[in-house]
């Protein structure tokens, strides 16, 4: 008898798990989808060198101490690695002056053997970070940030597209997350992530960026916080790139929603004194309302790598073709 109700009892609990499990959104696996990019990218790599291309490499510059900068840095050159782009750091010290700088991404743009610069931002300081941007070669540009690059993509033109933006844009792609005509907010106005966010998420599909068609609203420091909410809340897709924690709560979140986190933010877990990555959003709480939500870490910052990748082989292909090299 007991062991009956006991037996029961366990069915109904799980049965209620289950239901409300279902009810929970489908979770974005950013890291296992960026695994599958990187195979792919790694196999048309092999095809390209076969062909007698050169490897393609890129040269990541780092200046000053900053230990997240140092170890995202190292992140992307494991990448490099992996899928088979020759790679190299240069590190220099914080107290490298603008004009030493400049020097050396003159250097790298007129060397034929790199196919990809990347400035790890930010840059002390005494250093101008938009000129440094737009010194880089528009063709050796894998980050997008360079203001022809961002011209681009704002006409809807080919060229390089900041690796954050792209990768979410990859996302929504793969899990068919319908974006034409759709209400999409994006939280945060960085001109290196969120800027090109919203131009991706606003622009005509029929064009060279393929973009997404849908109608964008951009929320910023002075978003008045019911305002946030208000816009929120009429998403059906929401981008945020803040850097605040618990910035999106589930209040402001549509039935169904898909919620890409690209924040990161460092917090100590107070159970056990260790600091671990969280994002911008209340995830545990948002999750139970949205219909698609991303990870912090394990969404958007594996698919950033992986589209790094991505604009280093679009990057050398374009070079090589140009130069007829192969
Ligand atoms: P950022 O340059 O500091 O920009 C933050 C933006 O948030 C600014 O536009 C700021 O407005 C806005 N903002 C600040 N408080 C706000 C509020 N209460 N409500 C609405 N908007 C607010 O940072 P970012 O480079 O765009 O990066 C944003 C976050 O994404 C950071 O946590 C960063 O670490 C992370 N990130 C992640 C990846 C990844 O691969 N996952 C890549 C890049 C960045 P103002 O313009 O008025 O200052």
């Amino acid at each position: 008898m007991w062991r009956r109700s006991i037996g029961s009892l366990m069915v109904s609990i799980s049965r209620t798990y289950a239901a409300k499990e279902s009810n929970m959104a489908q979770l974005i696996d950013g890291k296992s989808i960026s695994q599958e990019i990187r195979k792919q990218l790694s196999q048309e790599l092999k095809e390209l060198v076969a062909t007698g291309c050169p490897v393609p490499h890129l040269t990541a510059v780092i200046v000053g101490d900053d230990e997240a900068s140092k170890k995202y840095v190292a992140n992307k050159m494991v990448a490099c690695q992996e899928v088979g782009i020759s790679s190299e750091t240069k590190r220099l010290p914080a107290s490298t002056t603008q004009e030493e700088l400049l020097q050396l991404i003159d250097d790298l743009n007129k060397d034929p053997l790199v196919s990809g610069i990347l400035v790890q931002l930010p840059v002390p300081d005494h250093i101008n970070e938009r000129t440094i941007c737009n010194a880089v070669h528009v063709e050796k540009d894998v980050d997008g940030f360079n203001e022809q690059n961002v011209g681009r993509l704002a006409l809807d033109m080919d060229g390089i597209i900041p690796a954050t933006p792209l990768g979410v844009k990859r996302l929504l792609e793969h899990f068919n997350i319908e974006t034409f005509g759709r209400n999409a907010v994006v939280v945060g106005r960085s001109k290196n992530v969120s800027l090109p966010m919203a131009i991706l998420l606003s622009s005509d599909g029929k064009y060279a960026t393929k973009a997404m068609d849908a109608t964008v609203t951009i929320c910023h420091r002075h978003t008045p916080p019911k305002e946030l909410a208000r816009y929120c809340r009429n998403a059906d897709i929401i981008v945020v790139a803040v850097g605040k924690v618990g910035l999106i709560t589930k209040d402001m979140i549509k039935p169904g929603a898909c919620v890409i986190d690209v924040g990161i933010n460092r917090i100590k877990d107070e159970k056990t004194g260790t600091f671990k990555l969280v994002g911008d959003v209340d995830f545990d709480e948002v999750r139970q309302v949205a219909g698609h939500i991303t990870p912090v870490p394990g969404g958007v910052g594996p698919m950033t790598v992986a589209m790094l990748l991505h604009n280093t082989l679009k990057a050398a292909r374009k070079q090589f073709s140009d130069r007829k090299t192969c």
